[in-house]
């Protein structure tokens, strides 16, 4: 694969949490945004850099994002700390055709909701119970390379009802020890952009290391990629392609 052929991925990160909290700093020394880099720097299609809330424009300067293909986002404690010209700057660059990764608590980020048009509310519990990840779309290019299901051994609970609009498709669906379910990994076009949201990743467990969760990970950033060449999209009033005889009415 050539060089200008490679994936361009920015992963973002608010960055709060690892300087406020040893256990966080322990478990992700690198912050969570260095932990994914890490991961997806091994694999030779992908050209990976960072960004985070405290850098210039949050990092997401206009040259930024538009050398971004996918932008993954992990946000929990500062959603209302970014600020509304970048959000919308993200916004017209997923409706442009970057693809837009919304890991865990970003859920319920200002560019997530902005994106979806609904409240992203849900359920919640954190006592670091199991959770099982069922696979439900078996075909689809996330699921590559998984078995039937995985599980993670100490999470934070996500449970339903979570208020999104149904997914253009469901990939995953979530169980937990408490007994809520949850939809776990939903796909979604907007505009030429494809969003995909994956729901484990609390900060307080080594989620990020697990090999499943890099395997999704990884998968979504081949998937959002952009479409190469895809149709130029025109609205407004047209001329007709054929002749239409003309109508009396
Ligand atoms: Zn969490």
């Amino acid at each position: 694969m050539s060089e200008s052929r490679k994936i361009n991925v920015t992963v973002w990160h608010e960055y709060v949490h690892e300087k406020r909290n040893e256990k966080v700093r322990e478990i992700y020394p690198k912050g969570i945004h260095g932990a994914i880099a890490d991961f997806l720097s091994q694999n030779p299609d992908m050209n990976v850099r960072t960004a985070t809330l405290e850098e210039r424009q949050h990092g997401l300067t206009q040259s930024v994002l538009d050398s971004t293909d996918v932008l993954i986002w992990w946000g929990h404690t500062a959603h209302e700390k970014v600020k509304d010209d970048v959000v919308q700057r993200v916004y017209d660059r997923v409706l442009d055709g970057m693809g837009l990764i919304a890991l865990h608590s970003a859920h319920y980020s200002k560019i997530f909701k902005k994106l979806m048009g609904t409240t992203c509310s849900l359920k919640w519990r954190e006592v670091a119970e199991k959770e099982r990840i069922w696979v439900v779309e078996p075909g689809h290019p996330i699921a590559e390379g998984l078995n039937e299901y995985f599980e993670v051994p100490n999470t934070e609970m996500y449970g339903e009802r979570f208020d999104i609009p149904a997914p253009d498709q469901l990939v995953f669906i979530s169980w937990f020890e408490g007994g809520e379910v949850f939809r776990s990994g939903c796909c979604y076009n907007r505009g030429k952009g494809k969003v995909f949201y994956f729901r484990p990743g609390h900060e307080t467990f080594p989620i990020y290391y697990q090999s499943e969760v890099q395997k999704v990970i990884t998968n979504a950033v081949r998937w959002a990629a952009p479409t190469v060449n895809s149709p130029a999209i025109k609205f407004g009033h047209v001329q007709p392609l054929e002749v239409i005889p003309e109508k009396q009415v």
